[in-house]
């Protein structure tokens, strides 16, 4: 790398330190300041493994693709920071994707290596069931921009990993990856969570049966609700935290058509995938998954695909529910909640196959935590029990309206942070983590959850958080936290030691930190990505 240009990106990087722009930075009440952006090298590739406990610092490592590959490396670049990893992603189809691939190839090639084991005991087919299924069902769905970006992000991610980073143990090529590993990537919920069962109900073998897997503490509110009387929005995520520990891509996608999008992300997607977006259109987006929904539709267009265009291409509120409601397949059928911060209006959407029904207000809230809503979805297309009131979606919803109510006029995105955290379990009447708190713990639940088929002491819950604002998404900006938002540290090798039981998941697991929240925006990416630019033109001269 020529010194000169190093120099000359350093200056940029630096700028992203300066004390303007951390000024930019301190919103009321902030928890722990997250400064992008702070390494010199515009590539960045960091190691598959997690990061030790209490080592936050930003990690850049240097990784040049070869010189064919830079037109497609444009101004993509990656930085690490407090658990995330930030990628920003510029240009076509094919580009976008490769820079996808290129810069998160370890992650992704980490996470087919858990699904190579995680699929097979939890669903009883193969890596390779996935990929067939995800090719023959989907791939000719899609249509020709995601399926240029799928098979870019194989193409960048093998590009990766032919060097050194590529050998396995043996020092032997590691495995190539290829479009229907990404495309299966990509539909995994879907296919593990909704196809498979829905075969195994055709088959009558109810040894296989598995339940929609639970995610999610969501709201959205508005109009008098609110402190400022704009939109605030926030979610987190729940799942295994196996799988929810690499659930920490933030990508800052600018694509050549369509909107601009920040959204957080498993490695590979191309959605989002917990749900979280905001767009340059003005749009804020996320969902709760919808508890013992039933039902799949092969014939229907995937929810990954439906979502993506949905939130690349739309306009307005109308616009994204003419997508989201076009032929919905059920897989990953969830209660979407949206909000147009030009209009101040936020919706509800209860995405199912045969009920699509919206709600709409200026004023009012909307909160998600897995319960569907209306008594038609329930009767028709879910085995959800809505009279228990102590199961964790009917408890999670009791604390959401508790929330909303004693903060009326005064919701903010402090208090966003705050309810995402909560701890209040209104079942036991008592401050803990659990299964029936916003911030999920269900590893400490002796019962575990029997709706979601998740076992006594199960290791999940809550893995991150995201939330924002109106003012904050009109800067393309949010706060994110990864793993549990409430600052718990999950061990696994301790989680293992008390329950032996769970001795499949040794390989495959790890611990996760908690937090800190950490401020994202798309400015300082902006002002990064032009320096990554400018060095590799200079690289190339
Ligand atoms: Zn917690």
């Amino acid at each position: 790398m020529p010194k000169a240009a190093l120099s000359r990106i350093s200056r940029f990087a630096s700028l992203g330190l300066n004390s303007a722009s951390r000024a930019r930075f301190f919103c009321a009440g902030l928890i722990i300041l997250g400064v992008l952006f702070v390494s010199p090298h515009p590539l960045g590739s960091a190691a598959a493994d997690s990061t030790p406990k209490g080592a936050l610092a930003t990690r850049s490592h240097r990784a040049a693709p070869d010189s064919s590959s830079s037109d497609l490396m444009g101004s993509a670049f990656r930085r690490d920071r407090n658990g995330w990893i930030y990628l920003h992603l510029e240009g076509t189809p094919d580009q976008v994707g490769y820079q996808h691939g290129y810069l998160a190839a370890p992650e992704i090639r980490e996470v087919i290596r858990v699904f190579g084991e995680y699929l097979p005991h939890t669903t009883k087919h193969d890596w390779q069931f996935y990929r067939q299924a995800a090719h023959s069902m989907f791939w000719d769905k899609i249509g020709d921009e995601y399926q240029r970006e799928i098979a870019g992000i194989a193409r960048g991610a093998d590009a990766r990993l032919k060097g050194d980073a590529g050998k396995n143990h043996n020092g032997r090529r590691a495995a190539k990856i290829d479009a229907d590993d990404v495309l299966a990537l990509n539909a995994w919920i879907e296919l593990a969570q909704y196809y498979v069962p829905s075969l195994q109900a055709r088959l009558g073998d109810p040894e296989l049966h598995q339940s929609p897997p639970p995610s999610c503490s969501a709201f959205i509110a508005t109009g008098s609700w609110t402190r400022d009387g704009k939109i605030v929005i926030g979610h987190n995520n729940w799942i295994d935290y196996l799988i929810g520990r690499h659930w920490n891509l933030m990508i800052d996608l600018k694509p050549a058509a369509g909107h601009r999008i920040l959204m957080d992300a498993f490695p590979g997607f191309i959605h989002s995938g917990d749900d979280f977006y905001v767009t340059d259109a003005g749009l804020m987006a996320t969902e709760t998954t919808i508890t013992q929904f039933k039902g799949f539709d092969p014939a229907g267009l995937p929810e990954f695909y439906r979502i993506r265009k949905a939130i690349q291409y739309s306009d307005s509120i109308d616009d994204w529910l003419k997508v989201m409601t076009e032929h919905p397949n059920g897989g990953y059928a969830n209660d979407w909640l949206i909000g147009d911060r030009k209009t101040g209006e936020i919706a509800r959407l209860e995405n199912g196959i045969k009920n699509n029904i919206v709600e709409r207000t200026k004023d009012g809230y909307y909160v998600g935590s897995n319960f569907p809503v209306n008594d038609k979805t329930i009767r028709e297309e879910t085995s959800f029990d809505p009279g228990n009131a102590n199961n964790s979606a009917n408890a999670r919803h009791r604390r959401w309206d508790q929330l909303m109510n004693e903060h009326r006029g005064r919701i903010d995105i402090v208090s966003a942070r705050r309810f995402e955290a909560d701890h209040y379990d209104v079942v036991r009447k008592r401050q803990s983590g659990s299964g029936n708190t916003l911030c999920g713990h269900v590893e400490v639940e002796s019962p575990g959850l029997p709706e979601w088929d998740w076992g006594k002491f199960y290791p999940g819950g809550t893995v991150n958080a995201k939330v924002t604002d109106a003012s904050m998404a009109e800067k393309m900006s949010l706060w994110a936290s990864v793993g549990h938002p409430c600052g718990a540290y999950f061990s696994a090798r301790q989680f293992l030691a008390r329950h032996p039981e769970y001795a499949w998941i040794r390989k495959i697991s790890g611990d996760m930190q908690g937090g800190p929240w950490t401020q994202f925006s798309i400015t300082l990416a902006d002002e990064t990505a032009r320096a990554a630019r400018s060095h590799r033109q200079a690289a190339s001269r």
